[in-house]
C-alpha cells in the first residue's frame, strides 16, 4: 500500500461523486458526516475502494428510496468511519463468514443480484494492511452497519 497525508473530506466527496450515478437508479440517498478538517496517513485509493464496495453493497441489498449514512470521526488514536443502510439485513449465522472470499448469503437470493464475494475479502485486506479492523452488526429486515477503525 501507498500512503499519504489524506483529506478524508475530499476522498469522501471522491466516493460520493463515484457511487452517486449508481445510488440514483434506486433513487438512494447517500448522507455524509464527517469531522472538519480531518487527515490521515491512509492509501486513498485503497480506501476509496473500500468504501465504494460497501456502499455498493448497501446499495445492491436495499430497496428503492431507500438510505445509507455514513459517519466518520477521529478521536487522538483513531479514525472511524461507519457506514449504515437500511435494507435486507444479514442472518445472524451469515456474520461471521461475510469477510471470507467468495461466501455470499443465501445463493438463491444473491445470484439474482451478481457479485462474486470479493468485495468484503477486498475491504477486510485493505484495512488489515492499515493495522485497522472492520466489523458489521446486522439483523434481518433492518439493514448493516459497518464499522471501520484505523489507528492514526
Ligand atoms: P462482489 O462484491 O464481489 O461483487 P458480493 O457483493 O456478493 O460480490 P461481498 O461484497 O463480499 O460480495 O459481500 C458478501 C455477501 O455479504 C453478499 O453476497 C451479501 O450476501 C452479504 N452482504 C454484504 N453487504 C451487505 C449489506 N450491506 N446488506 C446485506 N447483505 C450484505
Ligand atoms: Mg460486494
Amino acid at each position: 500500500i501507498q500512503k499519504q497525508i489524506t483529506s478524508i473530506e475530499s476522498l469522501l466527496s471522491n466516493v460520493y461523486e463515484k457511487t452517486l450515478p449508481t445510488l440514483l437508479e434506486k433513487n438512494i440517498k447517500l448522507t455524509i458526516n464527517c469531522e472538519e478538517d480531518l487527515t490521515a496517513n491512509i492509501d486513498k485509493i485503497r480506501i476509496e475502494q473500500v468504501l465504494f464496495n460497501l456502499i455498493m453493497n448497501s446499495f445492491k441489498y436495499s430497496s428503492s428510496n431507500s438510505f445509507i449514512q455514513i459517519t466518520v470521526s477521529s478521536s487522538d488514536q483513531n479514525l472511524q468511519l461507519v457506514i449504515k443502510d437500511y435494507g435486507d439485513g444479514i442472518p445472524q449465522e451469515d456474520l461471521p463468514h461475510i469477510f471470507k472470499r467468495f461466501y455470499r448469503v443465501d445463493k438463491s437470493r444473491t445470484r439474482s443480484k451478481g457479485g462474486t464475494g470479493l468485495g468484503l475479502a477486498i475491504a477486510y485486506d485493505i484495512i488489515n494492511l492499515h493495522n485497522g479492523t472492520i466489523s458489521v452488526g446486522s439483523e434481518v429486515g433492518q439493514g448493516a452497519i459497518f464499522t471501520i477503525i484505523i489507528p492514526l
